[in-house]
């Protein structure tokens, strides 16, 4: 045990120094590794494979409702990204620029893709011609590129993977069904996948994404009490397609424009896992999300019958759960730990004691919770069991999320929040983007969106006192 405890206490305490706390987990686990080029990681293959589920299964999702995967190139013309104002605007000075082919210089700069707005527009404006070629739902999977002046690993960083989606419909209707539905999908899956509840709503004008006609925001709350933007759903209006000319004639025989959207997630969903669930013995990750989900630990494995057990276990479990063996002749304590820090949700002892109780021991990675299983009933508790950590790490999460939201009505409220009590605070806008601003620049805090689910906490701006239009979440971000 003793040994066990020192291991552990290689991490920093999360209480004492969070963000040392969250690059002790991601160095620890083996998620990434740092590279010579700032802001940019090396995933691991465990890192990589998290990153896997996560894919596979909102690629899932995105197939279920009707989307094709493309792939469009990772260089955009100058001239092309400079079309629409609003959006180059916004862009320009996190871009990443190619100069030199070789050592010749390029007629044209291109710019490595921040998003792909502009590439899938010079698409559509060649492919769509008619209503019959609408809607056209299109996603990719693909790295893009910001420069980004603060980074930190999953939660920005210079080169991140992601998915964009980009649409294009008939309608203005269609179009912003179409941005809400793929803004639920993401609800849904960070809910069910992730165990991690989220705000829904729009972002402000000031927040919104550039050249979008309206951004919408999923919104999650981290252990330390800060804010993560974990996925965002833009409608365009007919805003892109007006400024690239993407125009198709309808069933009367008029031209028309197509109205857009995007949407994207990227690989900073895998921060919000670790800052959500993770404890001061490492990760801890939903099982649905984890690449190996029973770890199992052979105890006194040098006695007779104990290997041999252990491996026809791993090959009978392998059938319902993503399962391995660590065979290895480290100490079990030290398997313990090293299983714990990378977060496995359940590891299953079995020594000759097991053996002749004909019974297994599990323990939940969340809790520590040790559960005696007979050996014949493995098939059917090993499901269940996960299926029961992964509602309760949601509902942990969503309680820690629910006791660190707070009301704010005036600003000497939200001061002394935003100062002593870090968390999502509710309170009343009167529209005004300087009341946006000012809060900003006083306290840090930024307005994360303005939720569907609408309370009238106040009838006056939290800042101003005006009277207010919306009730809004506010807090520090990631
Ligand atoms: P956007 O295209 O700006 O709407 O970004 C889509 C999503 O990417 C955002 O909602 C963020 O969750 C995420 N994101 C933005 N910047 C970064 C970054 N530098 N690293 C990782 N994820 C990011
Ligand atoms: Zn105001």
């Amino acid at each position: 045990m003793g040994k066990d405890k020192k291991f552990v206490q290689e991490i920093t305490d999360m209480e004492k120094d969070f963000p040392q706390w969250y690059t002790d987990v991601v160095k620890k686990a083996e998620l990434i590794d740092y590279s010579s080029v700032r802001g940019c990681m090396i995933l691991q293959p465990y890192g990589y494979a998290i990153w896997e589920l996560i894919q596979s299964q909102l690629d899932k999702r995105f197939k279920e409702t009707g989307h094709k995967n493309v792939y469009m190139p990772m260089f955009i013309p100058e001239s092309l990204l400079q079309r629409e104002k609003d959006h180059v605007e916004g862009f320009a000075p996190e871009v990443a620029w190619v100069t030199h082919g070789g050592s010749e210089k390029l007629t044209e700069r291109l710019c490595v893709r921040p998003t792909s707005e502009t590439l899938f527009c010079e698409h559509y404006a060649n492919v769509i011609q008619s209503y019959r070629d609408l809607p056209k739902l299109y996603n990719q999977w693909c790295s893009v590129v910001r420069w980004e002046k603060t980074t930190r690993p999953f939660l920005r960083t210079l080169e991140f993977l992601w998915q964009e989606g980009h649409t294009a419909h008939a309608t203005a209707e269609e179009a912003q069904e179409e941005t809400i539905k793929m803004l639920n999908v993401y609800a849904e899956f960070c809910e069910n996948i992730l165990a991690i509840p989220v705000v829904k709503g729009k972002k402000t004008d000031k927040e919104k994404f550039a050249g979008a006609q309206a951004t919408y925001t999923i919104e999650s709350l981290m252990h330390d009490g800060k804010a993560l933007q974990s996925g965002t759903s833009h409608n365009f209006g007919d805003g892109f397609a007006k400024a690239f000319g993407i125009q198709y004639t309808d069933k009367n025989n008029e031209l028309k424009y197509v109205h857009q959207t995007s949407w994207g997630m990227t690989t900073r969903l895998i921060g919000a896992v670790i800052m959500v669930h993770g404890d001061n013995s490492g990760l801890v990750l939903p099982p649905r999300i984890a690449p190996t989900q029973l770890i199992i630990i052979p105890i006194a494995a040098h006695k007779e019958g104990v290997l041999e057990k252990a491996r026809e276990l791993k090959d009978r479990l392998s059938s319902i759960v993503r399962v391995d063996l660590d065979d290895s002749d480290k100490m079990p304590g030290w398997k313990f730990s090293e299983y714990e820090m990378k977060g496995v949700p359940f590891r299953l002892e079995i020594g000759p004691k097991d053996i002749e109780n004909n019974q297994v021991v599990l323990v939940r990675r969340d809790t520590r919770e040790k559960i005696v299983v007979s050996m014949d009933e493995l098939e059917t508790k090993i499901p269940e069991l996960m299926d029961t950590l992964q509602k309760d790490l949601l509902e942990k999460a969503r309680a820690m999320r629910d006791a660190k939201t707070y009301v704010a009505t005036n600003f000497e409220e939200f001061k002394t929040i935003v100062a002593n009590t870090p968390g999502f605070i509710k309170a009343m806008w009167c529209g005004d983007e300087e009341c946006e601003n000012k809060i900003k620049e006083e306290t840090g805090a930024t307005s994360r969106c303005i939720p569907f689910e609408q309370e009238k906490v106040a009838d006056t701006c939290v800042c101003c006192g005006k009277p207010a239009k919306d009730m809004l979440y506010w807090g520090k971000a990631y």
